[in-house]
Parts: structure tokens; sequence; C-alpha cells
């Protein structure tokens, strides 16, 4: 049966003549010395880029310093208890990025502490206890390093994970730390609960042994310079490594990743870097190479006159542009009205090409952040026609083992248990041998508090079962939804009690061909999450080293808590 979707509204909250009126909005650099710690912190200091790196808040105390009793204790608190507990990721925030929290709440103690809690920047940057499910902190396939980067390292630190492209992790470490990090496996310092993979190869090392396999892979043509951030790589390192790309003639795109853009522009802006990303630039433009900055704004409210000055700097250094891609997350900017008016900043203010949404990937304690499919997918419709086609941003789902999949290529969802089904067109570095590597189906699963009463009865109970015998789960055998009878597709289409149909045959729907019955029809078939339902839970493997007081379900999926690695540092 085809059922017409309901009309969508997708967050929008101007309902008025259009969904979304767009006003154009100067940037503005908040004042920090709003702040009692920053009352006299001069504009000379705040634009210097040593100043902020050395006044960056690593502690609560140092939080406190600046803050002082603006916030209540029950915030502190709240923080402190999150670091304990559920913390992936430890305390980093440069004094810039403090700074765009609560941006406009005048310093009062009266307001400042709810104004503080709700703020988006803080919700990401500045997670605490009460922001997180209690009862699903993490989904049971979180894993640490959702994405697999590192089974696909072709030399340390370098992921050869599509075809013709590759991810050069220079370092681990950031100017600022993201609750949500996606590399948290690597990335930063360890945390109570969660011990950190540490590189082992010298920096030169790696980098000589990751320029000796790209000179001996002419495949690959693009290169994502990464880390960690290279923000916090010297620059005269970084600059030789690039010059040493652009020696490579099947080297044709070249793109520096660094949130630190936006959360410390004046690294960006000092003088020695500008200059030497004008070097680089005139050799790769000589040379026919695309250099360009990656950028991760999440929020307009980080889009300031700085972080325009540093994007227009590189712009006219000679880099041939400077793109975003932010993290759709819940409570930060998961509604229409936040992505264009982030969109817009960046785009019509800022010299930022909106580029990417990502959905939040599946990594431990993430489960508040991340949003569904079906919300990922209405936030695309909902915001395309506005900006220019060129800079509307596609939201997409990085699916384990596949790749960057766009949210609308979805092959096949059940909404009831939230699980989205992917396929994929090349191999990874995994599959370079795997005769069945294109003819899966590869999951992904929604938040488990985004469904309706029966998928979460559902996964309730799997999760008190052994980890084969949760996912032995025939596809046709769901049944609707309790609380609120069906629940259908983007396609109009019920999902679980009609779920099991054949997918190329129902009307309305794309189509496509799914590479055997078996595999589009049931979980136990041919799947590819990392963990074959036939395993005795291998999953426990990948948890090992990362323990989550309480909180992760996998416990009854045979995933028991592991003790935390000894390697804080
Ligand atoms: S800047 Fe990127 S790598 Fe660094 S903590 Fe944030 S998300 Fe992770």
């Amino acid at each position: 049966m085809t059922l017409l979707t309901e009309p969508v509204q997708a967050g929008f909250t101007a309902a008025v003549d259009q969904p979304y009126t767009y006003v154009r909005r100067e940037l503005s650099e908040p004042d920090w010395r709003r702040y009692p710690g920053w009352a006299t912190v001069t504009e000379s200091e705040w634009r210097d880029a040593q100043w902020q790196r050395a006044h960056s808040v690593k502690n609560i105390e140092q939080l406190r310093a600046v803050v002082g009793d603006l916030l209540d204790e029950r915030f502190y608190t709240d923080l402190a208890a999150d670091q304990q507990q559920r913390a992936t990721m430890s305390m980093l925030l440069p004094p810039q990025m403090l700074n765009t929290m609560a941006p406009h709440c005048a310093p009062e103690r009266r307001t400042f502490t709810e104004v503080f809690y709700a703020d988006p920047i803080r919700r990401y940057m500045l997670p605490v206890l009460s922001d997180r499910d209690p009862e699903w902190g993490s989904h049971p396939y979180a894993e640490r390093d959702s994405l697999h980067e590192s089974e696909m390292w072709v030399v340390e630190g370098l992921t050869h994970r599509y075809p013709t492209k590759v991810l050069a992790e220079m370092l681990s470490t950031c100017p600022q730390y993201c609750g949500h990090c996606t590399r948290m496996d690597l990335v930063g310092n360890s945390t109570p609960t969660i011990g950190k993979t540490k590189l082992t190869l010298q920096p030169a090392d790696r980098q000589e042994r990751m320029l000796d396999y790209l000179r001996a892979t002419p495949t690959v043509r693009d290169v994502v310079v990464s880390g960690g951030d290279v923000a916090n790589v010297p620059w005269p390192r970084l600059e030789s490594f690039v010059m040493q790309l652009l020696e490579i003639d099947t080297i044709r795109d070249i793109r520096l990743a660094t949130k630190a853009l936006a959360a410390l522009p004046q690294h960006w802006l000092q003088a020695k870097v500008v200059d030497g990303v004008n070097r680089v630039a005139h050799i790769a433009a000589a040379r026919g190479v695309n250099l360009a900055l990656h950028t991760h704004i999440n929020h307009v409210h980080s889009v300031t006159p700085l972080v325009a000055a540093a994007a227009r700097a590189l712009i006219d250094a000679g880099l041939r542009d400077v793109r975003n891609q932010g993290v759709l997350m819940r409570g930060v900017n998961a509604t229409a009205d936040d992505l264009l008016d982030l969109c817009f900043a960046l785009q019509g203010e800022a010299n930022i090409l909106p580029y990417y949404f990502y959905m939040c990937d599946m990594i431990p304690n993430a489960e508040h952040w991340r949003t569904s499919l079906w919300e990922a997918q209405q936030l695309q419709l909902a915001i395309m026609g506005y900006l220019p086609g060129f800079a509307t941003p596609r939201i997409v789902c990085d699916v384990p083992y596949v790749g960057k999949r766009w949210v609308h290529q979805v092959v096949q969802y059940d909404r009831n248990l939230g699980i989205s089904y992917w396929t994929k067109n090349y191999r990874t570095g995994l599959d370079l041998t795997d005769v069945d590597a294109l003819n899966r189906v590869y999951p992904f699963y929604d938040p488990i508090d985004s469904l309706p009463a029966f998928g979460q009865a559902w996964w309730r109970e799997s999760c008190g079962r052994p980890c084969g015998t949760a996912l032995s789960v025939e596809y046709g055998s769901v049944t609707p939804a309790s609380d609120g009878g069906t629940v259908p597709d983007q396609y109009g289409v019920v999902a679980g009690a009609g779920g099991g149909e054949d997918l190329a045959s129902t009307a309305g729907r794309p189509s496509v061909i799914l590479p055997s019955p078996s595999a589009a029809t049931t979980l136990s078939g041919s799947f590819r999450n990392g963990h074959e339902p036939t395993e005795t839970c291998a999953r426990g493997k990948q948890f090992a080293g990362h323990a989550e007081p309480g909180s992760h379900r996998p416990s009854g999926l045979g995933h028991e808590q592991h003790a935390v690695r000894d390697d804080a540092g």
C-alpha cells in the first residue's frame, strides 16, 4: 500500500507566508568583557593566537575563573558529573569559542545559567550529564571508531576508504575538543571513561610513510589533510607536507581540515600562517591542483567577524575555496531555521561554502545528539530552494563500512526499529578481495529514544538477549507500532508490517536492485556492521578499553563493562 506522506514542517517556526524568511544579518563579535574573568582583556590580546591558546579553558576551575558565579553551582556539579561518568572528550575551549556561548545574554546571575544551559554551542562543546539520555546514553551498536577508519589505515594515520580519496591524520590533537567528536577513539586526552588510542610513529616517520604510499598509489587523487586539527601542526611541518603532496602529479585535490577556523580564527589570521598559505596556494595553482580548506561550524553564532576575516584572508592568499562540513545535532542545529540561518551566514557573510551536514556518528554517549534518518530527510527537503544550488548543503549519513551516503539514498528503512539499509558502489580498503561487498546491505540506526513505543520495547527486549539472537529478527515479522498505528517511511510505505515487501516493486519508491531477498528482508542475512550475527559477541572486543558506567545498553547484548585503559595522557 502506498500512502501520501504528511506535509513536512521539519522544525520551521515561521509559518505565515513562507516557512523561512531570509533577513540579512550582519555578523557580530560578542563582547568578551561580559565575562568577569575577561573584563580587562584588550582587543589586541583577544586577537592574539598565543593569548587565545594560553587562556583556553581546560577544566572547571578555569571555567570558574572566567564565568565566576554567573553560573549556578548546579551547572558546575552537572559538568563535573559528566566528565567523570560520560565524557568521551576532555574539555578544551579557546576563549573565542567560549565567547560564542550565550552571546547576547546580559551578565546577570538571575538568567545566565538557564541561557547557558540552553545554548546550542554549549550543548556540544561543553556537555553536562543532564543533557544525556538517561536510558539510552549509547546505542547498542555505538563504537569508539565507529567509521572503522583505523581498520582502513594503509599506514598509521592514513585511511584509504574510498577508491580515489584518502584521509591523512597528521596528529591526534586539536585546539578545541568537541563533545561529539567522531574520532573520539584517537583524538584528545584520555578521560575518566575513555582511554585513547595512541599514534605510535614519530610524526616525521608517519608522514614519510604516507607520502611513500601516495607516490606508489596513483589511483588516489584527493587527500584530506586532517587530524585532529591541522591548526595544531606546526606551520613549517604542514607546509612541508603539502609541498611534498604537490610534487605527486596524480594528486589533484588537497583539503586542509580545521575547526579552528571558527574556534580559533586568530591562528589562521597570523601573518606567518597566511604567508605560508600563500606560498603553497600559488604552487598549487601553478600545478592545477585544487587546494581548499574545510572547516566544521555547527551554529550561526560561531560565524563572527573574526571567522569571516580568517576565511577572507585564506581566500585572498590563494586557496580555491573554504567549505563547511557541519554535524547535524539535536539541541544544536536540527531545525530548518537553524540550518538556513547558519548557511546564509556562511555563504553570504563569511565566504564559506555550506557543503555538508553529517548525521552525528554512532559513537558512545552520543544518543542525545543524534537525529533519526527521517528527521534528516525532512530537513534536507526543508532547506531546498532557499540557498543558491551550489551552496545548498547535502545532509549525509556516514554509514560504517560504506561511507557518506546522501540521506535519500537509503534503500530500505524500518522506522519501527529505527534501522536503515544502505548499499555501496565501490570497495573500501577492507573489501578489495570480497566478492560480495557490493551485494550487501549495510545498516545504520536511529536513536532508540526517537522510536515508537514498539521499537523501543523491541530494543529493550533485544538487549536482554545474547548478541546473535538480538539480530535474528525477520524483517517482515515486525508488527506495527502499538502507540499510534503504523509508521510510514518517507515514501509513505508502512515499515514493519509491510517492510518485507520487494523494494523494487513498490510504487513511489526508487527502483533499486537489492542483492537477494534474504539480504533485504532479514537482519540475519547478508548484513555487515562489523558484527556477524552468528558470532558470540565479537563486538565485545570493540568496546574493550571503554567503560561507560551504567550507560551502555550492550550489557544485555553481551557487552560487559570493560576496564578503562591506563594510558591516560
Ligand atoms: S575539531 Fe574535529 S577532530 Fe577535533 S575534537 Fe572537534 S570533531 Fe574531533
